[in-house]
């Protein structure tokens, strides 16, 4: 009998058909990922799957009607951007679609236990993408779709969604701010684009607590994200206890990423995938979707994208880099966020949740 592969990765090449050269958001970041993959004949391990374009109706689930015929009539007109950073191409439209049909193909697949972890390396990336306007990159928010599906679908009540690209994932914020049946947790470089994702952003009416927002300064490395893990995201998932487990993986918090301030290095990464796998291990079956959202590095990326795998598939892959130790300035600013951080939202959270548990 064949062995089941537990780990599936979600790819299609016309993701590479949304390109500009001359952008860091270019077709080049999913090459190197997947060239590396197979020159370490690592694709055996995984899973392969490919995903077919979503239904508006779908994307209609977080964007408006208004904003998706907008985006489809610029596409039409040879528009080349939606906004200053955001570029258009003739195939955008169709892509966008597809790439929030691959994170929607991928949720799907770990509720219904037909994998326990998927991997999308999609673009365009979309945790930029508000309801009614695409930003940073991002046309769609593939992320917020796919969760807001796994809600309705499959009637999860606890979703945790973890993001930690270096920016902060305000059209995520911005689709479950009210709503508790989402936990966003997000790590991101302050100040930074694109500004949201204050500490003081907790949440509004039923959501209120359910919003989670961890601002670090530039510079802090991969002992800074580990505090992070231990003293805010662990507890407050052993709060939550969730159903499913959703991860914004951005790659931009890698210490060489030409656009992020961060200095994390492959170890880091490694430890914050085995913090999500032990949350997934301890309350969801192991459940997790991962999405790609940014990293500029061409080479940083593939091995980071590479070493979280590694991780998910207990691969023992060495990890051929030093860590850097971030200042003791730094250090000792992150702490002080992270203890004010911690001693805000778990409260928050533990009420939120006694109310939520009693109506
Ligand atoms: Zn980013």
């Amino acid at each position: 009998m064949v062995k089941k592969k537990v780990i599936g990765l979600i790819y299609h090449p016309d993701f590479l058909l949304h390109n500009q050269n001359y952008h860091p958001e270019k077709k080049e970041r999913l090459e190197a990922i997947i060239n590396l993959l197979h020159h370490e004949k690592l694709l055996t391990k995984l899973q392969l799957i490919t995903p077919k374009v979503a239904k508006v109706k779908e994307v209609r689930t977080i964007h408006t009607a208004n904003y998706i015929k907008s985006l489809r009539n610029m596409v039409k007109q040879g528009k080349a951007y939606l906004d200053a950073d955001t570029y258009l191409t003739p195939y955008s439209y169709q892509v966008a679609l597809l790439s929030v049909g691959g994170a929607i193909t991928a949720m799907r697949m770990v509720m219904k236990e037909t994998l326990k972890v998927a991997y999308v390396i999609n673009r365009p990336p979309g945790h930029h993408a508000s309801a009614n306007r695409g930003m940073g990159f991002c046309l769609f928010n593939n992320g917020a779709i796919a969760a807001k599906l796994a809600l309705t679908e499959f009637n999860i009540k606890r979703l945790l969604y973890i993001d930690w690209d270096v920016h902060h994932g305000n059209g995520i914020q911005q689709a479950f701010y009210h709503d508790p049946r989402v936990l966003y947790i997000s790590l991101h470089e302050n100040p930074a684009f694109p500004g949201t994702g204050a500490i003081e952003e907790t949440g509004a009416g039923l959501g209120k607590g359910y919003n989670i927002n961890i601002p670090l300064p530039p510079r802090c490395g991969d002992k800074e994200y580990q505090k992070a893990f231990t003293n805010i995201i662990m507890p407050a998932a052993d709060i939550y206890r969730p159903e499913l487990i959703m991860v914004s993986a951005g790659y931009d918090i890698y210490h060489q990423d030409p656009l992020g301030h961060m200095q994390v290095t492959y170890h880091g990464l490694a430890t914050m995938t085995s913090f999500v796998k032990k949350i997934a291990n301890q309350h969801c079956q192991g459940k997790i979707v991962l999405f790609l959202e940014g990293g500029y590095h061409l080479q940083g990326q593939a091995e980071a994208v590479t070493t979280t795998l590694s991780v998910l598939g207990n691969w023992r892959r060495p990890i051929k880099e030093e860590i850097i130790i971030s200042s003791s300035s730094i250090k000792s600013e992150a702490s002080q966020i992270i203890n004010r951080i911690r001693r805000q939202s778990l409260p928050l959270l533990l009420k939120a949740s006694d109310t939520i548990y009693r109506n």
